[in-house]
């Protein structure tokens, strides 16, 4: 585990040689596991309602400005379906908490995609949810489930929640998740409101003491309809540094080159990618939807069908050395 200090001094102090040691050892950690392959998962982003009212997203309940979808189960399987060929051999399924979407019906566009390719890992990203409800999940074929904590410290947690949501429930969550079985990831913002040295430590605590398969992190970027709309947005520098000391925690660990990270920089995948990581999440979503899944403004992607979207990654990929592959891209134990 590193220390308070270092994770200052390369927040603050290093210079940009120190800086591209780190991204450097961070890179060939990852090699030695991972080889120079990045695994895309296939992102369906099936629906913005949300119950929630997350100070910081765009899909919060009370943003009344935005117009709210929902994708039907069959419209799910054709994202799906459209990917397999695409070569994706993992979906993640992710959405605000849309409590018109039963367990059950969860549980059968799980199964459904199961049955259809069985070489394929299925990624569930849908909130928190009792532990009962999580099994049924698993049961039904679910391999992962994707549950940023968002902060490790009670006080900052209250400062980006509502009231009536909880550190203590989101880590209940990712805890019951990791006992059913499921591969699991956490994750924070990088440059989140309110967030500091002290915050961002115990971020890296809470995640050496929980051991997940997958950790997302990525720029805060604010949005307009937001009570965070006017903070600044979190940068390029401290995501790359926090991806490679994470890294540097766990060789084995899946980390992505998010998207939030390639919007608030031209080249942000490929240089998340040179700072350690080694998973891409291109979104699968119908084009007519992407601009309603707004968490943050600006997002990149969103008028390219899947197709083309894969096609630009892969060759971006291959063009600083790596290659995008076809695989489930497990977390190698
Ligand atoms: N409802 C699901 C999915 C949330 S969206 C859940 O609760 O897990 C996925 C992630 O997007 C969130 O966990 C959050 O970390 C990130 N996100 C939300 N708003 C954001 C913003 N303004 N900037 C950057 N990332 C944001």
């Amino acid at each position: 585990m590193i220390t308070k200090d270092e994770l200052e001094h390369y927040l603050y102090d290093a210079d940009e040689e120190q800086l591209e040691a780190l991204y450097s050892e961070a890179r060939e950690k990852t090699i030695k596991v991972y080889g120079k392959n990045i695994y895309i998962r296939g992102l369906i982003e099936f629906t913005n309602y949300c119950k929630n009212d997350c100070l910081y997203c765009g899909i919060r309940r009370s943003n009344s400005s935005l117009k709210r979808y929902r994708l039907e189960q069959s419209d799910i399987i054709d994202c799906a379906n459209e990917g397999y060929e695409l070569g994706y051999r993992t979906f993640v399924l992710q959405g605000g908490e849309d409590l018109s979407f039963s367990d059950q019906d969860i549980c059968d566009i799980v199964y459904n995609i199961k049955s259809l390719h069985n070489d394929v890992a299925v990624t569930l990203s849908i909130g928190e949810k009792e532990k009962t409800t999580y099994k049924a999940y698993f049961d039904a074929g679910a391999d992962r489930y994707l549950l940023r904590h968002e902060t490790a410290d009670e006080e900052h947690y209250a400062k980006l929640h509502p009231e009536e949501m909880s550190l203590t429930n989101r880590k209940r969550c990712l805890y019951d998740l990791r006992d059913i079985g499921f591969q699991v990831g956490c994750g924070f913002m990088v440059g989140s409101p309110y967030q500091n040295p002290d915050t961002l430590y115990q971020d890296l605590c809470f995640i050496d003491e929980l051991k997940p398969h997958m950790v997302g992190i990525g720029p805060f970027i604010s949005h307009k309809d937001t009570p965070f709309k006017d903070e600044a947005n979190g940068t390029l520098k401290s995501t790359r540094i926090l991806i490679a000391l994470l890294r540097l925690m766990n060789p084995r660990l899946l980390i992505p080159a998010t998207t939030s990270l390639a919007t608030i920089a031209p080249n942000g995948r490929e240089l998340g990618i040179l700072s350690g990581a080694n998973v891409v999440m291109p979104n699968l979503s119908p084009v007519r939807f992407r601009e309603l899944y707004a968490l943050y403004d600006g997002k990149v992607c969103m008028g390219e069908e899947a197709a083309q979207c894969i096609n630009c990654i892969r060759e971006r990929i291959s063009d600083i050395g790596y290659e995008v592959i076809v695989d489930r891209g497990d977390y190698k134990a």
